[in-house]
């Protein structure tokens, strides 16, 4: 049989698919050839087949890690339902069952093995390279401090590579900025692998952010006609899940809270509720929603503000799995950014969470489409705006920023894409500090463009670039601006550049500084 028919047969047999989702097979090719490899790919998109089906075509165990050891009972299970061998070996085994795990590995009687991070060091040195076909490391932004789920745990994982050289690792994760999937593949020792990256777009959710004033009342309208619909409104104090379950009752909704601070068996019963329909409305905590499928949720709200862009998009991503158009809301108010400031306090790597929480809230007050916002984050180059977010739906009041634009990217480009955003508003607007001098950018062609610009909103239209894609934060480098593909077609092509007006006056200063 030919490896291409042999592979959609297995793909019948053991999965019941006719068909592969965008990227399964290059990824599974990839596998077959022996090559590393980082997959992006959303939620859902289907990762778990891309190294279970090469698993089954090659010689030896897939190993695969993975932090969810509450999960991996329930993994094993469903591909022995499906006639696939596996097993798992982690910390919740005894010492002899993980002999007997070791031993079927030894014997080849097993195509998959889920190991935890924290079990690793005890695996490994029983490991020979004629057992094993490939890596697969699950939630693999867990490894850098610079994504959001930092698991210290996995950074003993670059050891894989160094002990198998020859074995392919291939790196999936639903949620990786850009600077988090250069992390990854520097981290495992995987420089040269292949990224696969998934579209994140999911058109069918109305992207919304209103000023987090007046919640609850806003919330009611919303909900309006709504009363048969799922939803889950996302708080950040589980007090305020329940005072607000509470006032949605009483106005005659059917809702309950979820929090971490209730019993397992009382948690696991609201979920199930929510998920067969029983309660159409669930105000949680974030320890919502993990490993929930339910494809008919309508819509989410975030009371308050998220802490970063990826945990924003993992929680608006429950609604609308079953592609039917789908509303998102979230209230933006300062005073969560503050509170959410303050959470970072006694994080060992503030810094990186500090500056993600600055991206949410550039995100919150974004003037252009949000969607390219999102998307631009993941490192997804779109520019053509969504039409289904309220900027889209009802745009601000906008001018020719082209002009603009071009003096801000090109003093990006003459600092040498090395300067965070405020060294580059001081440039643009010739700002006579000691830190300009001392760097000599004076001398810099494009010091004191925009002078006639008040700052902040200099500030404000370099954020409305970021937000359109045209420029990037490294923040793990100290916040230093880049240039994306979109601003050399701005400078080198004459692309055109929309710019928000900004309240007040600005839009006849701005004017000024266009001619
Ligand atoms: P992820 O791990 O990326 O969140 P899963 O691997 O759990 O996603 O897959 C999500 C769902 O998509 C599962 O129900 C799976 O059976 C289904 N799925 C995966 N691949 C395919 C495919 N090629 N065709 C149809 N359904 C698929
Ligand atoms: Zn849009």
């Amino acid at each position: 049989m030919s490896a291409i028919a042999n592979k959609t047969t297995l793909l019948k047999k053991h999965f019941g698919f006719d068909t592969f989702r965008p990227n399964q097979e290059a990824i599974v090719n990839d596998l077959l050839a022996k090559k590393d490899l980082l997959a992006i790919m959303p939620t859902g998109g289907g990762k778990s087949l891309c190294f279970q089906l090469p698993a089954l075509m090659m010689q030896g165990t897939a190993i695969v890690v993975s932090p969810l050891i509450a999960l991996m009972k329930d993994q094993v299970d469903a591909l022995q339902a499906n006639g696939i061998s596996a097993a798992f070996y982690n910390s919740s085994q005894s010492a002899s069952l993980q002999n007997e795990v070791i031993e079927q590995l030894y014997n080849q009687k097993i195509k998959l093995l889920y190991v935890a991070p924290e079990s690793l060091n005890l695996l490994l040195p029983n490991l020979k390279e004629e057992h094993i076909c490939l890596f697969a490391i699950d939630e693999a932004h867990c490894i850098s401090a610079w994504g959001h789920d930092f698991r210290p745990a996995y950074t003993q994982l670059g050891k894989l590579k160094k002990q198998f050289p020859k074995i392919p690792v291939a790196a999936f994760t639903a949620t990786a900025d850009v600077a988090t999937q250069d992390d990854i593949a520097q981290q495992l020792q995987i420089p040269s692998a292949k990224k696969h990256l998934a579209s994140f777009d999911r058109k069918n959710l109305f992207l919304e952010v209103r000023p987090g004033t007046q919640r609850l009342p806003q919330i009611l309208k919303f909900l309006k006609n709504k009363k048969e619909e799922s939803g889950i409104i996302y708080c950040l104090s589980r007090k305020n899940t329940e005072k607000i379950a509470q006032k949605l009752v009483e106005k005659g909704f059917e809702a309950q809270a979820y929090h971490a601070g209730l019993s397992s068996e009382k948690r696991s019963e609201i979920q199930d509720d929510f998920v067969n329909d029983r309660t159409p409305i669930i105000v949680a905590t974030i320890a919502f929603g993990m490993g929930i499928d339910k494809s008919n949720v309508r819509w989410v709200i975030h009371y308050n503000m998220p802490k970063n862009i990826e945990g924003y998009y993992q929680e608006i991503g429950r609604s609308g799995r079953d592609g039917l158009p789908s509303n998102t809301l979230l209230f933006y108010s300062f005073a969560d950014v503050i509170q959410l400031r303050q959470f970072t306090e006694d994080s060992p790597n503030q810094e990186f969470q500090l500056a993600k929480l600055d991206r949410m809230q550039q995100y919150s007050e974004a003037l252009s489409c949000r969607r390219i916002a999102l998307l631009n984050y993941f490192g997804e180059h779109v520019a053509e705006d969504c039409g289904n977010c309220d900027n889209c739906k009802t745009p601000p009041q906008f001018f020719d920023g082209t002009i603009l634009a071009q003096k801000i990217c090109s003093a990006v480009y003459r600092l040498k894409e090395q300067e965070p955003i405020n060294m580059v508003v001081d440039v643009l607007r010739g700002s006579k500090n000691a830190q300009v001098f001392s760097k000599a950018y004076q001398k810099i062609k494009t010091y004191g463009v925009a002078k006639d610009v008040a700052w902040l909103d200099v500030q404000q239209y370099v954020i409305q670039l970021i937000n359109q894609g045209v420029l990037e934060i490294r923040f793990h480098e100290k916040g230093r601006l880049l240039l994306t593909p979109l601003a050399k077609e701005i400078l080198f092509n004459g692309k055109k550049v929309k710019l928000a007006t900004l309240q007040t006056k600005v839009k006849s200063v701005a004017k000024e500084t266009v001619n």
